[in-house]
C-alpha cells in the first residue's frame, strides 16, 4: 500500500511541527512547506531524519511548484497579533493568494483541504458562544484586519472552488491554543505570561484583563485538525475547534503565577486596539460530526508548556 502524501504548510510552525509529528506517527508521507518567516528549524530538527519526512522551503506567494498530494493541511500565516502590525501585507496575501494557489494544486491533483481559519473570522462578537453560523463583527481597516479579512476572505475562496471545481476543501476555525513549541517570544499571552513568570518579570495583563479566552492544549487541536481532514461530512463547510473552559485575561494570569514558583506580579498595560472583549466556541458541531471534545485541563496543559520551555530545543525562555 502507497503511503497517503500530506504537504503541509507552515510546517515548521507552531501547529504545524506538531501535526508534521502526528501524520508522520499515523503513517503518512509528509512534505512539510515553509519559509521560516515564524517557523523554526528546532520545531521539526527531531524529524528530519524520519524517511518519509521532507522539507521543502519555499513562500506560497511565489507559488512554488510544490510535489502531487493526497491532502494539503494549509496551516502557513503568522497568527500572532503582535506580528500583525510588522507583516500586515505579507499575511493578507499569505491567506488569500497562498490560498487560492494551493486550491489550484488541490484541483490539479485532486486532493482534499483543510483551510485553516480562525476564531478571529468573528472580530469582537456580538454573538456568545460563536456559532458557525455567526456572521462576525470585523474591523476591516483595523490592524487586525489583515489576519481577519484575509483568513475571511480565504473562507470565501474556499467556497468558491468547492462550488465552482468540486474541490474537497474543509474549514477549521481554530480558537486560542498553545503548547509545547511556541516561541517564548511570539507575544501571545501564554507564552508571554509563562516567559514572564519564569523569568521573575511581572505578567502584562492588558486593559483591565476581563477580556476572555478559551486556551485549547495543542494535543486536543491536533485531535480537531486529524478529525476534520478525516470526516467526509465538512466537504466544503467549516467547523469550530476551541476550548470549553472561558477565563479572563486576568484569572489566566492568576493561574500562571499559582504554577509557576515567581516573585512576580501583575502590571497592567493598555488595551490594543480591537483586541475582543469576549470569546468562546460553540464546539455542538465538532461534537456531534466527530465527536471532538478538548481533554487537557487548562493547568495541567500549562504547566505542560513551561515544562517545555525550560528544553533548550523547544526554546528556552529568556
Ligand atoms: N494579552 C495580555 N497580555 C499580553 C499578551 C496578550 O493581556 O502580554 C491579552 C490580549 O490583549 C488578549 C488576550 O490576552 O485580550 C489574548 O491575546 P493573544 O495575543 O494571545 O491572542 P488573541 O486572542 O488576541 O488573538
Amino acid at each position: 500500500m502507497t503511503e497517503t502524501r500530506s504537504v503541509v504548510t507552515g510546517g515548521a510552525g507552531f501547529l504545524g511541527s506538531h501535526l508534521c509529528e502526528r501524520l508522520l506517527a499515523d503513517g503518512h508521507e509528509v512534505v512539510c512547506v515553509d519559509n521560516f518567516g515564524s517557523g523554526r528549524r528546532e520545531n521539526i530538527a527531531t524529524l528530519r531524519d524520519h524517511d518519509s519526512f521532507s522539507v521543502f522551503e519555499a513562500d506560497l506567494r511565489e507559488e512554488p511548484e510544490l510535489p502531487p498530494t493526497d491532502e494539503i493541511y494549509h496551516l502557513a500565516s503568522r497568527a500572532s497579533p503582535s506580528d500583525f502590525t510588522d507583516f500586515p501585507v505579507q499575511i493578507a496575501l499569505t491567506n488569500t493568494r497562498g490560498t487560492k494557489y494551493l486550491l489550484e494544486h488541490a484541483v490539479e491533483h485532486d486532493a482534499t483541504m483543510l483551510f485553516a481559519s480562525t476564531s478571529e473570522v468573528y472580530g469582537d462578537p456580538e454573538v456568545h458562544p460563536q456559532t458557525e453560523g455567526y456572521n462576525g463583527n470585523v474591523n476591516i481597516r483595523g490592524p487586525r484586519g489583515c489576519y481577519d479579512e484575509s483568513k475571511r476572505f480565504g473562507e470565501t475562496l474556499a467556497v468558491a472552488y468547492h462550488e465552482k471545481y468540486g474541490v474537497d476543501v474543509r474549514t477549521i476555525r481554530i480558537f486560542n491554543t498553545y503548547g509545547p513549541k511556541m516561541r517564548a517570544d511570539d507575544g501571545r499571552v501564554v507564552p508571554t505570561f509563562l516567559k514572564q513568570a519564569a523569568n521573575g518579570d511581572d505578567l502584562t495583563v492588558y486593559g483591565s484583563g476581563n477580556q476572555t479566552r478559551t486556551f485549547c492544549y495543542v494535543d486536543d487541536m491536533i485531535d480537531g485538525i486529524r478529525d476534520v481532514m478525516r470526516c467526509e461530512a465538512l466537504a466544503g463547510d467549516v467547523v469550530n475547534v476551541g476550548g470549553q473552559n472561558e477565563v479572563s485575561i486576568r484569572t489566566l494570569a492568576q493561574t500562571v503565577l499559582e504554577i509557576c514558583d515567581t516573585n512576580s506580579d501583575v502590571v497592567y498595560e493598555p488595551l490594543p486596539q480591537d483586541d475582543p472583549t469576549k470569546r468562546r466556541p460553540d464546539v455542538t458541531k465538532a461534537q456531534r460530526l466527530f465527536d471532538w471534545s478538548p481533554s487537557v485541563g487548562l493547568m495541567n496543559g500549562l504547566r505542560r508548556t513551561l515544562k517545555s520551555f525550560e528544553k533548550p530545543q523547544d526554546g528556552t525562555i529568556g
